[in-house]
């Protein structure tokens, strides 16, 4: 059973939040500011996942975003953003966060969401899982973790299964639709911009320039290919 962490400062909108996912066999531990948040995650290090509401009455949703990543770099993160702050999504995005829901949300868009993130989260049973070698690079999934020269590089659960498909497909171009298909599910109804500014977080921690990326290459109007062999070297 998944264990969630839902903070949401309005009690109406958090206890809306919490019946549906403990409807859904979630155990839901609420927080209402984030300085409480924070501290329930160092408390309780088996909360797999946690969903952020980003204006509250201290430090915001953003910022707990950025200490979560900083403390537990495999969880699960969801923004909960207001509609029509576009702006807010990408944000979220660029810090670490997995996904964000718009709101008003469906309690079954919500689960949904849910839900694919958390087929990307770390289990036992990945232990056997195995590893990918590629150039300077070696992916262990089992270990959730990616080696750049035999340093580990920490990566957030969704950067990984991208990194994962791309890598298992060296030197095919993968389109943007199938990234968007595999990591967040067949019926995501976000925006599509979330695998762009995935891509560009983990060049900016695994490539030598990030503003000439050689490993991951843009395919122009599809999608990106990665290469970690780096021909002609
Ligand atoms: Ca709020």
């Amino acid at each position: 059973m998944s264990k969630i962490l839902v903070l949401e400062d309005e009690a109406s909108i958090r206890g809306f939040i919490a019946v549906n996912l403990r409807r859904h066999n979630f155990t839901v531990i609420e927080a209402a500011t984030g300085e409480e948040a924070i501290e329930i995650i160092r408390e309780q290090p088996d909360i797999q996942l946690a969903l952020l509401d980003i204006m509250l009455p201290g430090i915001d949703g953003f910022e707990v975003c950025k200490e979560l990543r900083q403390l537990r770099p495999q969880m699960g993160i969801i923004m909960l953003t207001a509609k029509g702050q576009e702006q807010d999504k990408v944000t979220g995005l660029e810090i670490g966060a997995d996904d964000y829901v718009v709101k008003p949300f469906s309690p079954a868009e919500l689960v949904a969401r849910v839900n694919a993130l958390r087929r990307r989260l770390p289990e036992q049973s990945t232990a056997t899982l195995p590893e990918i070698n590629s150039g300077p690079f070696v992916l262990r999934m089992g270990e959730m973790r990616l080696y750049k020269h035999d340093e580990p590089i920490l990566m957030t659960p969704t950067e990984l299964a991208i990194l994962q498909l791309l890598m298992s497909h060296e030197g095919q171009a993968v389109s943007r639709a199938k990234i968007l298909d595999t990591i967040w599910g067949p019926n995501y109804i976000g925006d599509p911009k979330v695998v762009d500014v995935n891509i560009r977080r983990i060049r900016l921690k695994i490539e030598d320039d990030p503003s000439s990326p050689r490993y991951i290459e843009t395919v122009w109007g599809h999608g990106y290919r990665w290469d970690g062999m780096q021909v002609g070297q």
